[in-house]
């Protein structure tokens, strides 16, 4: 894989963002650049470093000394895998690009097929899942849930067991790449971009080595993430509820004054006012969350931050590194 020389246009660019992954990159590199080479294409190899703390930004470098396909990108910190794609989307210069973890879950050996729909004429062709045989039961088990709710609650339809293992062609790639929103939920950004698409079955087997950056609590926090960004249904829902239990709460409220009135203060009914309080109370504790929730992405767009800062890269002719401390 050593002797490919860097074409000026790849056709083909692969991007894979990478998290303290050093353990197992050498294998990702001697299986992917086999494929690669295989393809007869000319490819790229983009890596983005997403922040990691281990030897990964020094093992890339030593690949990328051996195989001149490899470009590399250091973000400043850890920006989260769905930022390290979209950075990578910047970079990719392929007429089709690919991406796919660098854990190995996402088998190289399903590029060439990719690329064969691809080249038949669809946009989009992503790796389904045929069995999830690789996460734990309650991992499964949430993952079921979230997309149910996710499909009741937006009009976005996203292919099940599809993940982000994909290729997609140049004009998807510039789409998603040019999406302004910060709150990046790929998975439902491929889907809103609509195109040809189609799925090609897989397996995904165990990692083999490190382990999985994606905790309970943060899937949960994607999931609630990724549910705010694509629906304002929970919104409304929570008028409606507002809506259904002010009506008999007015009723009762009638029904308190007018008997106080007639019959004069009465000691019990201690029972009904505190269960009202507590009732309201809780509903409104939930809604004013849910206003948060939606407030706090307002903030987060409003804020226009860039979305992610590349600290190093190398293989690109506007290459950035490290200022000069030689003075
Ligand atoms: N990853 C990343 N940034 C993160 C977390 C993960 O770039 O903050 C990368 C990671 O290196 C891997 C891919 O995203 O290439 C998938 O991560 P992981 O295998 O931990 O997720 P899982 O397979 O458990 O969903
Ligand atoms: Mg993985």
């Amino acid at each position: 894989m050593s002797n490919s020389v860097v074409p000026a246009v790849p056709d083909l660019s692969v991007i894979v963002p990478v998290f303290n992954e050093s353990a197992g990159l050498a294998a990702l590199f001697a299986r992917l650049g086999a494929v690669l080479d295989g393809l007869n294409l000319k490819s790229e190899i983009i890596c983005i470093d997403d922040g990691s703390r281990d030897a990964t930004w020094d093992a890339l470098k030593a690949a990328r000394a051996t195989d001149a396909r490899i470009k590399l990108v250091r973000l400043s910190r850890n920006f989260g895998k769905d930022v390290a794609l979209t950075a990578g989307l910047r970079r990719a210069a392929g007429r089709a690009i690919v991406m796919m973890d660098a854990d190995l879950q996402h088998p190289p050996e399903l590029i060439p097929e990719f690329v064969a729909r691809w080249r038949e004429g669809l946009d989009m062709v992503y790796a389904v899942r045929t069995t999830r045989n690789a996460d734990t039961f309650v991992r499964r088990w949430a993952s079921r849930a979230f997309y149910r709710v996710f499909r009741h609650l937006t009009d976005i339809r996203m292919p099940p067991g599809a993940g982000d293992f994909r290729l997609v062609d140049r004009r998807v790639a510039d789409v998603l790449r040019d999406m302004p929103e910060r709150a990046r939920f790929m998975k439902g950004l491929y889907a809103w971009v609509g195109f040809r698409h189609g799925g090609v079955p897989f397996d995904p087997p165990e990692r083999t080595t490190g382990k999985t950056s994606f905790s309970p609590l943060r899937l949960l926090r994607f999931a609630v993430d990724a549910l705010a960004s694509f629906s304002t249904v929970p919104l409304v829902a929570s008028g409606y509820i507002g809506l259904i239990l002010a009506v008999p709460s007015l009723a009762l409220s009638i029904f308190f004054i007018v008997r106080t009135l007639a019959y004069g203060v009465d000691v019990p009914g201690y029972a009904s006012v505190i269960v009202a309080v507590l009732l309201l109370g809780s509903i409104q504790l939930l809604t004013l969350g849910l206003f948060g929730a939606y407030l706090g992405r307002v903030f987060e767009e409003v804020k226009g931050r860039p979305l992610f800062v590349e600290s190093d890269t190398a293989g690109f002719s506007d290459d950035r590194a490290p200022t000069p401390r030689d003075v």
